[in-house]
């Protein structure tokens, strides 16, 4: 058996066959899974679970055919799809998890994040977190009309990518420091994150030292656009990070 980790999907109606894509891996990956954890940016964008487009239901109702035969479907909120509340959760039988969350996975402690408060050195970005992520900012956003919510998004992807564009490429990408910070406030070696769009597997020293005991692991799930990526973790705690091609 095995464990599955995926994050930064990005759904959204404009691009089905990443859609597509996921409603394979649900029936052909997850359904002989363990479990499946998704960490965040799963959608696009979330304007509120009364959302009644199409493709929001079609998900609903694949995640409910897994969850409901048994298999766990955990679901970290990401900065695309904070918004994710308990109607989405009941209907479609996903349990939500705290950003950090520390699990016991076959024995292995490991500490699951979306990301992007890894990101300490944009610090316009912790800003703008810290502000949509209040309880004001979500209410006030939450009370607008569907419609308008629905503009409200258009416009705040439209400006983040404008900002984003004038961003160093290492400004977005983690901290180092602050990741070295989290796993030891955390006490794990091995952590699970998206959010930067660069899959990959990180090895490094936790202490910043020689001492080999202080070996840290930072595995880096990856987006899904024209290649898909999963993480497979195996009960005797090895594991591979897998792309395949979206067609
Ligand atoms: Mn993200």
């Amino acid at each position: 058996m095995t464990t599955l980790f995926i994050s930064d999907l990005h759904l959204d109606p404009s691009r089905p066959a990443v859609s597509r894509a996921f409603f394979q891996f649900l029936k052909s990956e997850v359904i002989n899974a363990d479990a499946l954890y998704i960490l965040g940016d799963f959608f696009e964008v979330w304007i509120g679970d009364d959302d009644d487009s199409e493709l929001v239901q079609s998900v609903i109702s694949s995640l409910r055919d897994l969850t409901a035969s048994g298999i766990p479907i955990f679901l970290m909120h990401g900065n695309r799809d904070f918004l994710i509340g308990t109607q989405f959760l009941e209907q479609s039988g996903c349990q939500l998890l705290e950003d950090p969350t520390v699990i016991d996975l076959y024995g292995q402690t490991i500490l699951l994040m979306h990301g992007d408060t890894l990101c300490t050195d944009d610090l316009a970005y912790i800003e703008f977190r810290a502000e949509c992520r209040s309880e004001s900012w979500q209410s006030d956003l939450l009370s607008r009309p569907l419609a308008e919510r629905r503009r409200l998004a258009t416009q705040m992807r439209a400006d983040s990518k404008e900002a984003n564009s004038n961003k160093a490429s290492a400004i977005m990408d983690v901290s180092q420091h602050e990741v070295r910070r989290v796993m030891q406030s955390n006490q794990v070696t091995r952590m699970i994150h998206g959010h930067t769009h660069r899959p990959a597997v990180h090895e490094f020293n936790l202490l910043k030292t020689d001492d080999s005991d202080s070996f840290g692991t930072r595995i880096v799930l990856g987006d899904w656009h024209a290649t898909g990526w999963v993480l497979c973790y195996q009960p005797d705690s090895s594991y591979a990070l897998e792309e395949f091609v979206i067609d």
